[in-house]
């Protein structure tokens, strides 16, 4: 399908581009009581043509269908809206969700959002340790979930979390408690009608938590201004155009799960596939074929594991609606860029961005030229560059094909406001007027810039970040650990692997009983997404004379790499 794009030339776009013509595309609390995403994306299109359109299609695991169409889920988040105030939320309160692809999920952000509440999303695979953390720093006021996870990974903590006022549980009809209750009994309840109180565009709206290389994960905070990047990226990078209809893989769990399974789809009015399901390549082709997506959201190591099947999709499969093949959250190999080409009839388009930056911020545009193994050029109104940074200097770099560090200029309207409870870390992720990212990379003569690499220890993992903090310290608490380091070994298939190195406490065997014994620990305790896929045992760990573990010449060991400069070393 030949459909003009939005942002038909790069060049004389970028440069007639503002921030403030943008908002004209948004239309803002009625009498201008200021701006809040959920009116910006369900009730200000509930109240015009696109009433009746489907505004999500929840695909459930046994494969039917439930539409919902924008007036049904303006009135299902009112209620939720509604059900906040019965249970006492008001303004800033933070509301969790942990649950899986279904429409609670969806609802309870919206919800959420309508309160002026702040909506936090927990992956579903996580284990107790990780929630309880992010609950616990993000003082979580209410968490919904279902009754199945709330047994298995919550109620365990609850005497942990005095501040977790309310656990709403989404199926099951009776309240065990003044805390425990049922949602589906307090939605039946609630009114389905609710005013968006005034919002102030600077109000909070949304909570992430990204890993940290040092220390528990920050909660990176969001405010309702930010839903000027989702628009402005849904409708210039992801190209919507009014019938569209949009598949984002993502879970909700990570922020692009959230800024473009959620809200930016909604947000430009077009019809957003849910999929309840995890990644199974025969089912994601049949769900393009039937559903007839036009634009389609993923990222590399779904797009690596379809290339493995050795197939031709478009040949096997009806898919001459697909118009867009776009991919976030870790390097996208240019051999998957041009397998694109063959299995799809069009590149598959990489993008930049992170949970700081709320929405997309380099990316290839469907009218650009595409240099396979790029991220692309910085989005109109974002400006990016390439830096030197050390603790007292910063240079921007000018020449190309440099690497440095990738950093964005401040004032971005999707730009965290904070890391939570650490305004400290924050500030020091900025130099002057420019946010560090913690990405290297280069940018060519061209404008094209290019991923380099971490310049921390974070690790990228099935397009999951997970910092290796959070599992040394799971991992200390089992009763043989005396110590752990852990890195991401380089996997062909999800990017990198948690690998942990463990030095045991006197006395305990390395065999492979006990390797088991803390894998079976590790998963119970972070979830498989997390948990350490390999470990070895060592009789020490390389260290600073400051006592901190040198992950990084673990690293270039396991990989027979030059170990660089060892002179801060203590011991090898
Ligand atoms: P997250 O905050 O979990 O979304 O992770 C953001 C990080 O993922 C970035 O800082 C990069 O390290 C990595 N990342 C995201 N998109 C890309 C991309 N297109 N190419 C390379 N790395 C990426």
């Amino acid at each position: 399908m030949s459909l003009t794009p939005n942002l038909a030339d790069y060049a004389s776009f970028t440069s007639s581009f503002s921030w403030e013509k943008e908002k004209s595309g948004l239309s803002g609390l009625p009498n201008g009581q200021g701006l809040n995403i959920a009116h910006e994306a369900i009730d200000r299109h509930a109240a015009g043509p696109l009433k009746e359109k489907v505004s999500f299609r929840f695909i459930q695991q046994d494969r039917s269908v439930m539409d919902c169409s924008y007036h049904d889920f303006m009135e299902l988040t009112n209620r939720f809206a509604n059900v906040l105030g019965e249970i006492g939320i008001t303004k800033g309160d933070r509301v969790f969700s942990f649950l899986g692809r279904i429409p609670e999920l969806y609802f309870t952000a919206f919800g959420t959002l309508k309160k002026v509440a702040v909506f936090c999303p927990l992956f579903n695979v996580f284990g107790p340790e990780p929630i309880f953390q992010r609950i616990s720093r993000g003082d979580g006021k209410v968490l919904v979930t279902t009754k199945d996870l709330f047994e298995k990974k919550v109620r365990q903590l609850l005497e942990r979390l005095p501040e977790l006022k309310c656990v709403l549980l989404t199926d099951t009809d009776k309240d065990e408690s003044e805390r425990i209750r049922s949602l589906p009994r307090l939605m039946e309840q609630a009114s389905d009608e609710f005013t968006v109180p005034p919002t102030d565009p600077e109000d909070p709206a949304l909570l992430h938590f990204t890993s940290g290389t040092t220390g528990l994960p920050k909660g990176a905070l969001h405010v309702h201004q930010a839903v000027l990047v989702h628009y402005a990226t849904g409708k210039y990078v992801l190209d919507f155009h009014p019938d569209d209809i949009y598949w984002c893989t993502a879970d909700p769990g990570w922020v692009t799960g959230t800024s473009y399974g959620i809200i930016s789809p909604l947000v430009n009015g077009v019809t957003n596939i849910v999929d309840e399901e995890e990644f199974d390549a025969t089912r994601w082709y049949s769900i393009l074929e039937e559903q007839k997506v036009n634009v389609w959201y993923t990222a590399p190591t779904a797009i690596r594991r379809l290339m493995r099947m050795n197939i031709i999709p478009k040949e096997q499969y009806k898919l001459e609606n697909l118009r867009l093949v776009l991919s976030v959250g870790e390097p996208l190999n240019p051999e998957a860029v041009t397998w694109g080409e063959k299995a799809f009839g069009m590149p598959i388009l990489d993008n930049w961005w992170q949970t700081e930056t709320g929405g997309i911020m380099i990316a290839n545009f469907r009218s650009m030229p595409v240099r396979p193994g790029s991220m692309g050029k910085p989005l109109p109104g974002v400006e990016a560059a390439i830096a030197e940074v050390t603790e007292e200097d910063f240079n921007i770099i000018t020449e190309p094909d440099k690497g440095g560090h990738l950093v964005l200029k401040r004032g971005w309207p999707s730009m965290f406001r904070t890391y939570l409870h650490d305004e400290e870390r924050y500030h020091k992720s900025f130099k002057g007027d420019w946010y560090i990212t913690g990405d290297l990379a280069k940018r060519d003569a061209d404008g094209y810039f290019w991923f380099v690499g971490r310049a921390d220890d974070i690790i990228k993992t099935s397009g999951h970040m997970v910092g290796p903090f959070e599992v040394e310290s799971a991992l200390m608490a089992h009763p043989a650990v005396a110590e752990a380091a852990v890195i991401g070994k380089p996997d062909q298939m999800i990017g990198e692997l948690v690998k942990a190195f463990i030095v045991l406490k006197p006395h305990y065997n390395a065999d492979d009983q006990q390797k088991q014994d803390i894998t079976g620990f590790a998963r119970k305790k972070l979830g498989p997404a997390v948990a350490p896929k390999e470990i070895s045992f060592v009789e020490s760990l390389p260290k600073t004379r400051s006592g901190k573990i040198l992950r990084r010449l673990l690293k270039a060991r396991e990989l027979g790499l030059p170990e660089g400069d060892t002179s801060t070393l203590e011991q090898a």
